[in-house]
């Protein structure tokens, strides 16, 4: 454990704040890292106040008015060395996230992958920033837009994807010429004092190191404060749909502007014509994946009444044989929760279902022993129990049977969130029709392809309590911009627009 910190620069913490690469001793309060297999310590951090995040601004701003005025394929270079750093740091930043998260060895890589993934993204985008050109109604005139840096961009990200959805954002906002302060989890604070610290050495050698700031500090003291400063157009926010509505409320208080990555409640619907076997694995993924802690894990199964029995058999029958324990061990699949709350939330919710009808047919309990460990569970229950409706974040999966397929997309749609939905069958109807206006109402909809595991080439976000937000690849970019339209005369004359006259002589 210690070779690890020491080999990312963190072993001595007391920097709740960062600028650039210079750490601010913290002044807050402290707290734990927890490794959540074994419920040890990790180590301490003090957390940075509300002064303190005064500074960071103040540095990062300073820094913006700078950077804005690179061009941007020279940022998206610098990028492109920042994916270098995080590249050299892979082994290293992801055996810290299974540490401090649980992931298994191959998530942890595979997020700072992704956030690698961003930087490469990122560096092509940097030459790509279009602006569109028009034609316009008045003689002599041009019309087009162009898009500058928006200004200081505050990130505030969820435990559970502690390195790589700060990566979405701030890749983006860095080509986009943008500076960055981010307000990770106070579950996950090591993951970003690690990344963060790859990634600001890389700006500072280029004499831009203010240019991405780092807060970690408690909600009341230093996130609302984040979250109020008028300093910061824009706020993107991951997490549940509760901190997302009290962010959305707040930053509309101000009419600045939003960008929210929330909850899900995803589904999937095996149809009867499916690949099964193709199905089975997408769906054990889906759901037991990140031990169930992803926005996009599978919570709900709607598979089709003639070859339900024989569907979930055979998915008990996988659930049974899951290797559950340390995400650090080779061949581990399922690693612990996070923490203790979330074994009660899991506790709590198979009690709901209990008592809402639903039957348990595998899993069920908390794993005794060190760690915050559960077991993988699957729950034959009716699709409209109340408890279906919520997001548990925990391996449980909830099972019912259909017979039409307008019955189960209806299903599908009926909850609050709308992140991820997935069908799988081979019939180009079915597909079609599960893709039409009036089919799925997610963010992301897939065919033979489950509901986690997106790729940072797609716009990612979801629709509904989900909040809207759209991170990561295609035009995602043009959140962290500010659009200008411009009309330009080379004339002698002053025409005006829609034929309207003002005639001084
Ligand atoms: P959480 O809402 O408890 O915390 C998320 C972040 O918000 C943390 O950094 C937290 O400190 C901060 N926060 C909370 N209240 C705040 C406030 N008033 N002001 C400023 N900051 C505040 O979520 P979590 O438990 O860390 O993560 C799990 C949730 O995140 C799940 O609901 C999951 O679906 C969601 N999530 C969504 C996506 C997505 O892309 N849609 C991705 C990952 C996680």
């Amino acid at each position: 454990m210690e070779s690890v910190l020491r080999k990312l620069g963190i072993e001595a913490i007391n920097a709740g704040a960062a600028c650039g690469q210079e750490a601010l001793a913290g002044e807050g309060v402290e707290i734990a890292s927890v490794d959540p297999t074994t419920g040890r310590e990790i180590a301490r951090v003090r957390l940075a106040t509300g002064e303190q995040l005064d500074e960071v601004v103040v540095r990062a701003q300073a820094a913006w008015r700078r950077w804005r005025m690179v061009p941007a394929p020279q940022r998206g270079e610098i990028v492109r060395e920042i994916g270098q750093a995080l590249r050299e740091h892979k082994e290293a930043l992801g055996r810290l996230i299974t540490l401090e998260v649980g992931k298994v060895t191959s998530e942890g890589a595979g997020e700072v992958q992704e956030a690698v993934d961003m930087a490469d993204f990122a560096c092509g985008l940097s030459r790509q920033l279009y602006g569109l050109t028009t034609h316009s109604e008045r003689p002599a005139h041009r019309l087009y837009e162009q898009w500058h840096p928006l200004g200081v961009v505050g990130v505030i990200t969820a435990f559970n994807f502690p390195c790589a959805v700060w990566a979405w954002n701030a890749m983006l906002a860095l080509v986009c010429g943008d500076a960055v302060i981010w307000k990770p989890s106070l579950k996950a604070p090591l993951v970003a004092l690690a990344t963060h610290r790859i990634c600001a050495e890389v700006l500072a050698r280029r004499g831009f190191g203010d240019v991405l700031g780092l807060v970690i500090g408690q909600d009341a003291a230093v996130g609302e404060a984040l979250v109020a400063d008028r300093r910061l157009p824009l706020i993107s926010a991951t997490g549940s749909c509760r901190m997302g509505r009290r962010v959305n409320q707040v930053v509309a208080g101000r009419l600045g502007r939003c960008l929210l990555e929330l909850g899900g409640n995803n589904a999937v619907i095996v149809h009867r014509d499916a690949d099964q076997a193709l199905a089975l694995r997408a769906v054990a993924f889906g759901a037991v994946g990140t031990s169930g802690q992803r926005c996009t894990s599978t919570r709900r199964l709607f598979v089709h009444e003639d070859i339900h029995d024989d569907f979930v058999r055979r998915l008990s029958a996988a659930y049974e044989s899951l290797p559950i324990g340390d995400p650090a061990s080779p061949g581990t699949l399922v690693g612990p929760l996070i923490d203790g709350e979330a074994v009660a939330g899991y506790e709590a919710a198979i009690a709901a279902a209990r008592a809402q009808g639903g039957r348990v047919l595998v899993g069920g309990s908390r794993i005794e022993g060190p760690g915050f460990f559960v077991e993988p569970t699957l729950i034959e229950i009716r699709h409209d129990a109340p408890i279906v409706h919520e997001e548990t974040f925990a391996p449980i999966l909830y099972v019912s049977a259909y017979r039409e397929l307008d019955e189960a997309i209806a299903w599908q749609n009926e909850v609050e969130q709308g992140l991820s939905s997935a069908i799988f069958t081979d019939s180009f109807r079915a597909a079609e029709r599960f893709l039409a206006h009036d089919g799925s109402d997610c963010g992301i909809a897939n065919v033979n392809a489950g509901t986690s595991g997106a790729e940072i080439g797609g716009a990612f976000g979801g629709e509904k309590d989900t909040g809207g937000g759209r991170e990561a690849g295609s035009d995602a970019w043009k959140h962290y911009m500010r659009r200008q339209t411009c009309t330009l005369n080379r004339g002698a004359e002053l025409p005006l627009a829609q034929g309207v006259t003002f005639d001084l002589d």
